[in-house]
Protein backbone atom coordinates (compact mmCIF):
# COMPACT_ATOMS: atom_id res chain seq x y z
CA UNK A 1 0.00 0.00 0.00
CA UNK A 2 1.48 3.25 -0.89
CA UNK A 3 1.11 6.51 0.77
CA UNK A 4 0.74 10.11 0.19
CA UNK A 5 3.45 12.40 0.54
CA UNK A 6 2.05 14.19 3.39
CA UNK A 7 1.03 10.83 4.78
CA UNK A 8 4.57 9.76 4.81
CA UNK A 9 5.91 12.90 6.03
CA UNK A 10 3.12 13.12 9.20
CA UNK A 11 5.08 9.59 10.32
CA UNK A 12 8.43 10.33 9.73
CA UNK A 13 7.63 13.42 12.08
CA UNK A 14 6.70 10.92 14.68
CA UNK A 15 9.81 8.88 14.44
CA UNK A 16 12.09 12.16 14.71
CA UNK A 17 12.59 13.33 10.98
CA UNK A 18 12.77 16.44 9.98
CA UNK A 19 10.58 17.28 7.29
CA UNK A 20 9.62 20.85 6.44
CA UNK A 21 5.90 22.03 7.88
CA UNK A 22 3.13 21.13 5.64
CA UNK A 23 -0.46 20.91 5.26
CA UNK A 24 -2.72 19.33 2.68
CA UNK A 25 -5.45 21.15 1.57
CA UNK A 26 -8.29 19.61 -1.11
CA UNK A 27 -9.41 23.23 -2.66
CA UNK A 28 -7.42 26.53 -3.47
CA UNK A 29 -8.14 28.57 -0.56
CA UNK A 30 -7.69 26.07 1.75
CA UNK A 31 -3.88 25.94 0.13
CA UNK A 32 -3.43 29.84 0.39
CA UNK A 33 -5.12 29.43 3.91
CA UNK A 34 -2.27 27.34 4.98
CA UNK A 35 0.31 29.13 3.62
CA UNK A 36 -0.81 32.50 5.03
CA UNK A 37 -0.86 30.63 8.37
CA UNK A 38 2.68 29.44 8.04
CA UNK A 39 4.09 33.11 7.16
CA UNK A 40 7.40 34.24 5.37
CA UNK A 41 7.60 34.40 1.40
CA UNK A 42 8.75 31.07 -0.05
CA UNK A 43 6.68 28.46 -0.18
CA UNK A 44 6.07 24.97 -2.06
CA UNK A 45 2.89 23.42 -3.78
CA UNK A 46 3.19 19.98 -4.60
CA UNK A 47 0.97 17.21 -6.17
CA UNK A 48 -0.33 14.66 -4.31
CA UNK A 49 -0.07 11.56 -6.17
CA UNK A 50 1.47 7.82 -6.16
CA UNK A 51 3.49 8.61 -9.04
CA UNK A 52 7.00 9.96 -8.53
CA UNK A 53 8.77 12.74 -10.63
CA UNK A 54 6.46 14.78 -10.19
CA UNK A 55 8.64 18.43 -10.39
CA UNK A 56 8.52 17.07 -13.92
CA UNK A 57 5.31 16.12 -14.50
CA UNK A 58 3.18 18.61 -16.94
CA UNK A 59 -0.94 18.39 -16.99
CA UNK A 60 -2.37 17.08 -19.39
CA UNK A 61 -5.07 20.10 -19.65
CA UNK A 62 -2.43 23.00 -20.31
CA UNK A 63 0.10 20.96 -22.54
CA UNK A 64 -0.13 19.76 -25.89
CA UNK A 65 0.45 15.90 -26.60
CA UNK A 66 3.98 16.14 -27.86
CA UNK A 67 4.79 17.78 -24.44
CA UNK A 68 3.49 15.23 -22.94
CA UNK A 69 4.93 12.39 -24.56
CA UNK A 70 8.45 13.88 -23.82
CA UNK A 71 7.76 14.27 -20.19
CA UNK A 72 6.12 9.93 -20.42
CA UNK A 73 10.15 9.79 -22.31
CA UNK A 74 11.61 11.27 -19.33
CA UNK A 75 13.25 14.01 -21.57
CA UNK A 76 14.59 17.29 -19.53
CA UNK A 77 13.53 20.74 -19.50
CA UNK A 78 10.80 20.15 -20.98
CA UNK A 79 8.58 23.44 -20.73
CA UNK A 80 5.52 24.09 -18.63
CA UNK A 81 4.76 24.25 -14.57
CA UNK A 82 4.80 21.08 -13.32
CA UNK A 83 3.67 19.17 -9.85
CA UNK A 84 5.77 20.93 -7.61
CA UNK A 85 5.83 24.42 -7.62
CA UNK A 86 7.96 27.22 -5.91
CA UNK A 87 6.29 29.97 -4.63
CA UNK A 88 7.62 33.54 -3.92
CA UNK A 89 4.00 35.26 -2.86
CA UNK A 90 0.38 34.04 -1.70
CA UNK A 91 -0.79 34.80 -5.77
CA UNK A 92 1.91 32.05 -6.61
CA UNK A 93 0.51 29.48 -3.97
CA UNK A 94 -3.38 30.05 -5.44
CA UNK A 95 -2.25 29.85 -9.08
CA UNK A 96 0.44 26.95 -8.04
CA UNK A 97 -2.68 25.30 -6.32
CA UNK A 98 -5.12 25.84 -9.13
CA UNK A 99 -3.00 24.64 -11.65
CA UNK A 100 -2.84 21.44 -9.92
CA UNK A 101 -6.08 20.56 -8.30
CA UNK A 102 -8.76 18.68 -10.46
CA UNK A 103 -6.34 18.70 -13.16
CA UNK A 104 -4.46 15.38 -14.86
CA UNK A 105 -0.38 15.08 -13.99
CA UNK A 106 1.64 13.28 -15.95
CA UNK A 107 4.71 11.87 -15.04
CA UNK A 108 7.21 9.50 -16.14
CA UNK A 109 5.98 6.95 -14.14
CA UNK A 110 2.04 7.68 -14.97
CA UNK A 111 2.28 6.85 -18.42
CA UNK A 112 0.40 9.28 -21.34
CA UNK A 113 -3.15 8.81 -19.22
CA UNK A 114 -1.53 10.55 -15.83
CA UNK A 115 -3.40 10.58 -12.81
CA UNK A 116 -6.23 13.85 -11.67
CA UNK A 117 -4.69 15.57 -8.39
CA UNK A 118 -7.28 15.87 -5.53
CA UNK A 119 -4.90 17.26 -3.01
CA UNK A 120 -2.32 19.10 -2.24
CA UNK A 121 0.91 19.34 0.21
CA UNK A 122 1.32 23.22 0.99
CA UNK A 123 5.09 23.37 2.62
CA UNK A 124 7.50 26.04 3.69
CA UNK A 125 10.28 26.48 1.32
CA UNK A 126 13.47 25.58 2.23
CA UNK A 127 16.73 26.42 0.79
CA UNK A 128 19.00 24.19 -0.43
CA UNK A 129 23.06 23.65 -0.46
CA UNK A 130 22.99 20.12 -1.52
CA UNK A 131 20.85 16.88 -2.16
CA UNK A 132 21.20 13.29 -0.94
CA UNK A 133 19.07 10.52 -1.48
CA UNK A 134 17.93 8.14 1.50
CA UNK A 135 16.23 4.79 1.90
CA UNK A 136 15.26 1.72 3.52
CA UNK A 137 14.39 -1.34 1.93
CA UNK A 138 14.47 -5.05 2.42
CA UNK A 139 17.37 -6.44 1.13
CA UNK A 140 16.06 -9.91 -0.53
CA UNK A 141 19.66 -11.50 -0.88
CA UNK A 142 20.80 -11.59 1.95
CA UNK A 143 17.34 -11.00 4.27
CA UNK A 144 18.47 -7.75 5.97
CA UNK A 145 17.22 -4.42 6.27
CA UNK A 146 18.96 -2.00 3.90
CA UNK A 147 19.95 1.60 4.51
CA UNK A 148 21.16 2.94 1.40
CA UNK A 149 22.36 6.61 0.68
CA UNK A 150 23.90 8.57 -2.47
CA UNK A 151 25.25 11.96 -2.68
CA UNK A 152 23.50 12.23 -5.92
CA UNK A 153 19.93 13.54 -4.31
CA UNK A 154 17.28 14.36 -6.64
CA UNK A 155 18.24 11.84 -9.33
CA UNK A 156 16.46 8.76 -9.70
CA UNK A 157 18.31 5.87 -7.70
CA UNK A 158 18.35 3.71 -10.87
CA UNK A 159 19.73 6.60 -12.63
CA UNK A 160 22.28 6.66 -10.09
CA UNK A 161 23.29 2.99 -10.12
CA UNK A 162 23.46 3.14 -13.65
CA UNK A 163 25.67 6.24 -13.89
CA UNK A 164 27.57 6.46 -11.25
CA UNK A 165 27.42 3.61 -8.99
CA UNK A 166 29.96 4.48 -6.82
CA UNK A 167 27.90 7.43 -5.46
CA UNK A 168 25.95 4.83 -3.32
CA UNK A 169 26.46 3.67 0.15
CA UNK A 170 24.90 1.17 1.80
CA UNK A 171 25.06 -0.39 5.56
CA UNK A 172 23.01 -3.75 6.47
CA UNK A 173 20.77 -3.32 9.63
CA UNK A 174 21.55 -7.18 11.79
CA UNK A 175 18.75 -8.82 12.35
CA UNK A 176 19.07 -9.43 16.54
CA UNK A 177 21.24 -6.00 17.18
CA UNK A 178 19.65 -3.96 14.53
CA UNK A 179 20.73 -0.89 13.03
CA UNK A 180 24.19 0.61 15.32
CA UNK A 181 24.56 4.39 15.34
CA UNK A 182 28.11 3.73 14.05
CA UNK A 183 26.59 2.03 10.66
CA UNK A 184 24.72 5.58 10.72
CA UNK A 185 27.60 7.50 11.13
CA UNK A 186 29.68 5.53 8.66
CA UNK A 187 27.45 6.05 6.13
CA UNK A 188 27.52 9.84 6.68
CA UNK A 189 30.86 10.23 6.26
CA UNK A 190 31.30 8.12 3.10
CA UNK A 191 28.53 10.52 1.59
CA UNK A 192 31.44 13.31 2.36
CA UNK A 193 29.39 14.67 5.10
CA UNK A 194 31.16 16.73 8.11
CA UNK A 195 30.92 17.84 11.67
CA UNK A 196 27.71 18.94 12.97
CA UNK A 197 26.28 17.91 9.37
CA UNK A 198 27.55 14.88 9.69
CA UNK A 199 25.92 14.04 13.19
CA UNK A 200 22.66 15.58 11.91
CA UNK A 201 22.83 13.02 8.80
CA UNK A 202 23.40 10.14 10.69
CA UNK A 203 20.60 11.06 13.42
CA UNK A 204 18.27 11.31 10.11
CA UNK A 205 19.31 7.89 8.78
CA UNK A 206 18.73 5.98 12.74
CA UNK A 207 14.99 8.09 12.40
CA UNK A 208 14.46 6.67 9.17
CA UNK A 209 15.06 2.92 10.20
CA UNK A 210 13.17 3.18 13.60
CA UNK A 211 9.94 4.45 11.23
CA UNK A 212 10.61 1.55 8.44
CA UNK A 213 10.50 -0.82 11.56
CA UNK A 214 7.66 0.76 13.80
CA UNK A 215 4.97 1.00 10.59
CA UNK A 216 5.92 -2.14 9.00
CA UNK A 217 7.13 0.02 5.81
CA UNK A 218 8.48 -2.35 3.10
CA UNK A 219 10.15 0.99 1.87
CA UNK A 220 10.79 4.50 2.92
CA UNK A 221 12.43 6.37 0.24
CA UNK A 222 13.30 10.65 0.74
CA UNK A 223 14.82 11.71 -2.73
CA UNK A 224 15.74 14.28 -1.91
CA UNK A 225 17.11 14.67 1.72
CA UNK A 226 18.51 18.17 1.94
CA UNK A 227 21.62 19.87 3.36
CA UNK A 228 20.48 23.55 4.46
CA UNK A 229 22.90 26.01 4.13
CA UNK A 230 23.36 26.39 8.04
CA UNK A 231 24.17 22.50 7.60
CA UNK A 232 20.89 21.14 8.78
CA UNK A 233 19.77 17.95 7.03
CA UNK A 234 15.42 17.88 6.10
CA UNK A 235 13.58 15.41 4.22
CA UNK A 236 12.07 17.33 1.23
CA UNK A 237 10.78 14.61 -0.52
CA UNK A 238 9.17 11.20 1.19
CA UNK A 239 7.93 7.59 -0.29
CA UNK A 240 6.80 5.33 1.72
CA UNK A 241 5.53 2.02 0.79
CA UNK A 242 3.60 -0.30 3.70
CA UNK A 243 3.58 -3.90 3.92
CA UNK A 244 0.27 -5.28 3.11
CA UNK A 245 0.33 -8.05 5.19
CA UNK A 246 0.39 -5.60 8.00
CA UNK A 247 -2.39 -3.50 7.31
CA UNK A 248 -4.30 -5.78 10.46
CA UNK A 249 -1.80 -4.03 13.07
CA UNK A 250 -1.43 -0.65 11.26
CA UNK A 251 -5.22 0.03 11.74
CA UNK A 252 -4.68 3.90 11.57
CA UNK A 253 -2.08 3.97 8.06
CA UNK A 254 -4.63 1.52 7.08
CA UNK A 255 -7.22 3.73 7.03
CA UNK A 256 -5.40 5.90 4.98
CA UNK A 257 -5.55 3.98 1.87
CA UNK A 258 -6.10 5.88 -1.32
CA UNK A 259 -7.38 3.44 -3.95
CA UNK A 260 -8.19 5.75 -6.58
CA UNK A 261 -4.93 5.24 -8.05
CA UNK A 262 -5.07 1.15 -7.92
CA UNK A 263 -6.62 -0.99 -10.38
CA UNK A 264 -10.49 -0.49 -10.19
CA UNK A 265 -10.71 -4.44 -10.63
CA UNK A 266 -8.21 -5.32 -7.91
CA UNK A 267 -9.54 -2.80 -5.65
CA UNK A 268 -13.21 -3.92 -6.32
CA UNK A 269 -11.81 -7.66 -5.30
CA UNK A 270 -9.52 -6.77 -2.26
CA UNK A 271 -13.45 -5.31 -1.15
CA UNK A 272 -14.78 -8.92 -1.00
CA UNK A 273 -11.35 -10.23 0.16
CA UNK A 274 -10.63 -11.92 -3.03
CA UNK A 275 -7.11 -12.17 -4.36
CA UNK A 276 -7.55 -10.93 -7.81
CA UNK A 277 -4.59 -10.20 -10.19
CA UNK A 278 -5.10 -9.04 -13.69
CA UNK A 279 -2.83 -11.03 -16.48
CA UNK A 280 -2.67 -10.69 -20.30
CA UNK A 281 -4.07 -13.95 -21.23
CA UNK A 282 -7.47 -14.80 -22.07
CA UNK A 283 -9.37 -17.62 -19.86
CA UNK A 284 -10.48 -15.92 -16.99
CA UNK A 285 -10.02 -19.02 -13.86
CA UNK A 286 -11.36 -18.83 -10.43
CA UNK A 287 -9.92 -21.29 -8.04
CA UNK A 288 -9.39 -21.59 -4.21
CA UNK A 289 -5.87 -21.76 -2.93
CA UNK A 290 -2.13 -20.12 -4.23
CA UNK A 291 -1.02 -23.82 -5.43
CA UNK A 292 -4.06 -24.35 -7.21
CA UNK A 293 -4.16 -21.07 -9.09
CA UNK A 294 -0.41 -21.67 -9.84
CA UNK A 295 -1.50 -25.64 -11.25
CA UNK A 296 -4.25 -24.21 -13.52
CA UNK A 297 -2.29 -21.44 -14.98
CA UNK A 298 -0.18 -24.04 -16.17
CA UNK A 299 -2.43 -26.15 -17.04
CA UNK A 300 -4.29 -23.89 -19.63
CA UNK A 301 -1.38 -22.25 -20.89
CA UNK A 302 -0.19 -26.38 -21.43
CA UNK A 303 -3.54 -26.60 -23.62
CA UNK A 304 -2.35 -23.79 -25.52
CA UNK A 305 -3.74 -20.56 -24.21
CA UNK A 306 -3.05 -18.34 -20.96
CA UNK A 307 -4.41 -17.13 -18.24
CA UNK A 308 -5.92 -13.54 -17.84
CA UNK A 309 -6.26 -13.41 -14.37
CA UNK A 310 -5.08 -15.16 -10.74
CA UNK A 311 -8.44 -15.39 -8.85
CA UNK A 312 -8.41 -16.89 -5.72
CA UNK A 313 -11.64 -17.00 -3.65
CA UNK A 314 -9.50 -18.56 -0.65
CA UNK A 315 -10.04 -21.10 1.89
CA UNK A 316 -13.76 -20.55 3.11
CA UNK A 317 -15.49 -18.36 0.31
CA UNK A 318 -18.91 -17.52 0.98
CA UNK A 319 -21.60 -17.69 -1.80
CA UNK A 320 -21.29 -13.53 -2.31
CA UNK A 321 -17.80 -13.60 -2.76
CA UNK A 322 -17.96 -16.39 -5.90
CA UNK A 323 -20.65 -14.26 -7.23
CA UNK A 324 -18.87 -11.27 -7.03
CA UNK A 325 -15.74 -13.29 -8.29
CA UNK A 326 -17.79 -14.30 -11.60
CA UNK A 327 -18.58 -10.50 -11.65
CA UNK A 328 -15.11 -9.81 -11.77
CA UNK A 329 -14.02 -12.02 -14.20
CA UNK A 330 -16.99 -11.34 -16.47
CA UNK A 331 -15.94 -7.73 -16.42
CA UNK A 332 -12.93 -8.25 -18.17
CA UNK A 333 -13.01 -7.85 -21.95
CA UNK A 334 -9.94 -10.00 -22.28
CA UNK A 335 -11.80 -12.95 -21.30
CA UNK A 336 -13.08 -15.23 -23.66
CA UNK A 337 -14.01 -18.25 -21.41
CA UNK A 338 -13.95 -18.92 -17.37
CA UNK A 339 -12.38 -21.98 -15.48
CA UNK A 340 -13.91 -22.60 -12.01
CA UNK A 341 -11.53 -25.36 -10.82
CA UNK A 342 -12.06 -25.44 -6.81
CA UNK A 343 -11.11 -28.06 -4.37
CA UNK A 344 -13.44 -28.34 -1.47
CA UNK A 345 -11.45 -29.10 1.48
CA UNK A 346 -12.67 -26.52 3.84
CA UNK A 347 -14.62 -24.94 1.10
CA UNK A 348 -18.24 -26.61 -0.18
CA UNK A 349 -18.53 -27.13 -3.58
CA UNK A 350 -21.95 -26.82 -3.00
CA UNK A 351 -21.55 -22.93 -1.88
CA UNK A 352 -19.35 -22.88 -5.13
CA UNK A 353 -22.13 -23.80 -7.60
CA UNK A 354 -24.85 -21.73 -5.55
CA UNK A 355 -22.78 -18.52 -6.12
CA UNK A 356 -21.90 -19.70 -9.69
CA UNK A 357 -25.36 -19.98 -10.45
CA UNK A 358 -26.31 -16.54 -8.71
CA UNK A 359 -23.71 -14.88 -10.38
CA UNK A 360 -25.21 -16.09 -13.97
CA UNK A 361 -28.39 -15.38 -12.75
CA UNK A 362 -27.39 -11.84 -11.96
CA UNK A 363 -25.19 -11.41 -14.79
CA UNK A 364 -26.02 -13.65 -17.42
CA UNK A 365 -23.44 -16.01 -18.95
CA UNK A 366 -22.36 -15.10 -22.91
CA UNK A 367 -18.97 -16.76 -22.01
CA UNK A 368 -17.83 -20.57 -22.17
CA UNK A 369 -17.92 -21.39 -18.35
CA UNK A 370 -15.94 -24.70 -17.79
CA UNK A 371 -16.39 -25.90 -14.16
CA UNK A 372 -14.51 -28.83 -12.45
CA UNK A 373 -15.69 -29.06 -8.34
CA UNK A 374 -13.65 -31.77 -5.98
CA UNK A 375 -14.09 -32.41 -2.20
CA UNK A 376 -16.32 -31.64 -0.14
CA UNK A 377 -20.04 -32.11 -1.51
CA UNK A 378 -18.94 -32.46 -4.48
CA UNK A 379 -21.96 -34.71 -5.86
CA UNK A 380 -24.06 -32.19 -4.13
CA UNK A 381 -22.46 -29.04 -6.34
CA UNK A 382 -22.60 -30.98 -9.53
CA UNK A 383 -26.54 -31.78 -9.00
CA UNK A 384 -26.98 -27.90 -8.39
CA UNK A 385 -25.41 -27.05 -11.58
CA UNK A 386 -26.81 -29.86 -13.36
CA UNK A 387 -30.23 -28.86 -12.74
CA UNK A 388 -29.62 -25.00 -12.78
CA UNK A 389 -30.16 -25.51 -16.69
CA UNK A 390 -27.46 -23.21 -17.65
CA UNK A 391 -24.98 -24.05 -20.15
CA UNK A 392 -22.09 -24.88 -17.75
CA UNK A 393 -19.49 -27.03 -19.22
CA UNK A 394 -18.82 -29.66 -16.54
CA UNK A 395 -15.26 -30.89 -16.47
CA UNK A 396 -13.90 -34.42 -14.12
CA UNK A 397 -9.92 -33.57 -14.15
CA UNK A 398 -7.90 -30.39 -14.56
CA UNK A 399 -6.73 -31.95 -17.24
CA UNK A 400 -9.90 -32.03 -18.62
CA UNK A 401 -11.47 -28.82 -18.03
CA UNK A 402 -8.16 -26.78 -18.86
CA UNK A 403 -8.74 -28.94 -22.61
CA UNK A 404 -12.26 -28.44 -22.44
CA UNK A 405 -11.82 -24.06 -21.42
CA UNK A 406 -9.25 -23.75 -24.53
CA UNK A 407 -11.02 -25.84 -26.91
CA UNK A 408 -14.30 -24.14 -26.35
CA UNK A 409 -12.45 -20.54 -26.43
CA UNK A 410 -11.42 -21.22 -29.69
CA UNK A 411 -14.66 -22.47 -31.34
CA UNK A 412 -16.05 -19.28 -29.86
CA UNK A 413 -12.91 -17.06 -31.82
CA UNK A 414 -13.34 -18.93 -35.09
CA UNK A 415 -17.25 -18.12 -35.16
CA UNK A 416 -16.26 -15.10 -34.66
CA UNK A 417 -14.37 -14.91 -37.01
CA UNK A 418 -16.53 -16.28 -40.41
P1 LIG B 1 9.29 14.66 -7.15
O1 LIG B 1 9.59 15.41 -8.40
O2 LIG B 1 7.98 13.94 -7.24
O3 LIG B 1 10.40 13.74 -6.74
O4 LIG B 1 9.10 15.77 -6.01
P2 LIG B 1 10.15 16.41 -4.97
O5 LIG B 1 9.44 16.69 -3.71
O6 LIG B 1 11.37 15.55 -4.86
O7 LIG B 1 10.51 17.79 -5.65
C1 LIG B 1 11.24 17.88 -6.86
C2 LIG B 1 12.35 18.88 -6.76
O8 LIG B 1 11.81 20.17 -6.42
C3 LIG B 1 13.34 18.59 -5.65
O9 LIG B 1 14.33 17.68 -6.06
C4 LIG B 1 13.90 19.96 -5.36
O10 LIG B 1 14.97 20.25 -6.25
C5 LIG B 1 12.75 20.90 -5.66
N1 LIG B 1 12.12 21.34 -4.40
C6 LIG B 1 11.13 20.73 -3.70
N2 LIG B 1 10.88 21.37 -2.54
C7 LIG B 1 11.74 22.41 -2.50
C8 LIG B 1 12.01 23.46 -1.54
O11 LIG B 1 11.42 23.58 -0.47
N3 LIG B 1 12.99 24.36 -1.86
C9 LIG B 1 13.70 24.29 -3.01
N4 LIG B 1 14.64 25.19 -3.23
N5 LIG B 1 13.49 23.32 -3.93
C10 LIG B 1 12.54 22.40 -3.67
MG1 LIG C 1 11.53 13.45 -5.15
Amino acid sequence: MKLHEYQAKALLARHGVTVPPGTAAHNVDDAVAAAEAFGGSFWVVKAQVHAGGRGKGRFAEVESPDVLARVVRGEADVPGKGGVQLCRSLDEVRAAAACMLGNTLVTKQTGIEGVVVKTVLVTTGADIASELYAAVLLDRSNSRILLMASSEGGTEIEEVAEHNPEAIVKVWADPITGLGAWQCRQLAYQLGLEGKTARAAAKMFRALYDTYLAIDASMVEINPLIITPEGGVVALDAKITIDSNAEYRQKEIASWYDASEDDPTEVEAASYHLNFIKLDGNIGCMVNGAGLAMATMDIIQQYGESPANFLDVGGGARTDQVKAAIKIITSDPDVRGILVNIFGGIMKCDVIAQGVIQAVAEVGLELPLVVRLAGTNVEEGKRLLRESGLSIIPADSMADAAEKVVAAVRAESSAGAK
